[in-house]
């Protein structure tokens, strides 16, 4: 935080300014300009006594300099950005490798999700993904997922995923919608869970969210802007929890004829700016057109991404839920080789690329130079 003075400030305002700062446990550093003074503040600022310090003499304004959004914040220097790699069951997020999670929208029978299991990991995917309850935008859709009666229906549901992924060393991604339900999904042994966008800003399920050891996929709300939806991740991981991941998977825009518009350059700002989080490229969701989410998800680990959410189904075209947007094996097959690919060519252009922080020192040092060479006709 800066405090800056006003023009007109004393020597003795800028004191004490000081000597309150001092008081409250925080160090001050000072910038004296010809025209005014700014008073540096080191230390938690989140108990800050702002408007206490806005009253006093001479105070012009505070300026925030650090995020709000503290813990989800990209720490490091912007040329040596510090990623935090994030488990889920033995699989390493936002590590070496890049990580697919892929299966159906929902879990349907155990048959189902048995083959969905199957054809996930024969297609080289890491994660099983599927939605025992289900968030459905229209009440009379009929299908809300099979653990949507009671919690003996939602334990079954958890049961079928579970046993599904444990059949082939899949760890499992699972949407939570209601807070009162984490220690049941936690008791059925899944290895995320999943906050679906609806639930983007459930301020009860996020709080609640705190406490659990799972790490979570925190999918951003569609008309969530882009730092707007780092500080409700911020809100997971206040009191410490750091096995955070992000999601894009699309927002609202103009755009009609993708389900949602893919905020390709939100994933970049994630990844190479904002934060130090994992993200995740959701391109089911955001296009919502069974053939443009393999590109689209091609775009997302281009952009950033090191992980993909894309779903898939033994036979998309008989699925209960978004059967439109789901990938047949063969599709995910390919997906998985052709999301290796890209990554592998994201790792190497990344090393190449020039960060703008370490050009831009060596062109400081050069403007008086270039500018009579360019300008001086
Ligand atoms: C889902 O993952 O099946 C889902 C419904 O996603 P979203 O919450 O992003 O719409
Ligand atoms: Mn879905």
């Amino acid at each position: 935080m800066l405090v800056k003075m006003r023009p007109d400030a004393t020597k003795d305002e800028v004191a004490a300014v000081e000597k309150k700062l001092h008081g409250l446990g925080y160090k001050t550093g000072k910038l004296v300009g010809t025209e005014i003074t700014l008073i540096g503040v080191y230390g938690d600022i989140s108990r800050l006594p702002v408007g206490e310090i806005e009253e006093l003499a001479g105070v012009e304004q505070l300026i925030p300099i650090s995020k709000a959004y503290k813990r989800a914040a990209q720490k490091g220097a912007p040329d040596r950005p510090i990623y935090q790699a994030v488990p889920i069951g033995g699989v390493v997020c936002g590590g070496e490798d890049l990580v697919v999670i892929a299966g159906p929208c929902s879990v349907e029978s155990e048959a189902q999700i048995m083959e969905a299991a199957r054809l996930v990991k024969e297609a080289g995917a890491q994660c099983l993904r599927g939605g025992v309850v289900k968030y459905r935008s229209s009440p009379y859709s009929g299908w809300e997922g099979l653990g949507s009666s009671d919690t003996e229906s939602l334990k079954r549901g958890l049961a079928l995923i579970v046993k599904a992924g444990r059949a082939f060393g899949l760890p499992t991604v699972v949407e939570i919608l209601d807070p009162g339900d984490v220690p049941i999904y936690e008791d059925a042994g899944i290895d995320c869970f999943q906050v679906g966008e609806p639930n983007s800003k459930n301020q009860a399920l996020l709080n609640r969210l705190r406490t659990t050891a799972l790490p979570v996929i925190h999918k951003r709300g569609n008309s969530l802007d882009t730092e707007a939806y780092l500080l409700w991740v911020e809100r997971i991981m206040t009191g410490g929890k750091e096995n955070v991941i992000l999601c894009e998977r699309g927002i609202a825009s103009a755009t009609r004829y993708t389900r949602n518009t893919l905020d390709i350059g939100s994933v970049a700002a994630f990844h190479y700016q904002l934060s130090g989080l994992p993200v995740a490229v959701d391109a089911s969701h955001g296009t919502g057109i069974r053939d443009l989410v393999h590109p689209a998800t091609l775009a997302g680990i281009m952009a950033g991404a090191s992980i993909v959410l894309v779903e898939a189904h033994p036979n998309p075209l008989i699925a209960k839920s978004d059967g439109f947007q789901g990938l047949f094996p063969e599709q995910l097959r390919t997906l998985v080789r052709a999301a290796r690919e890209t990554w592998t060519l994201r790792r190497r252009l990344d090393r190449e690329y020039q960060p703008s922080a370490v050009l831009e020192r060596d062109y400081m040092g050069r403007m008086q130079a270039d500018r009579e060479r360019l300008f001086k006709s």
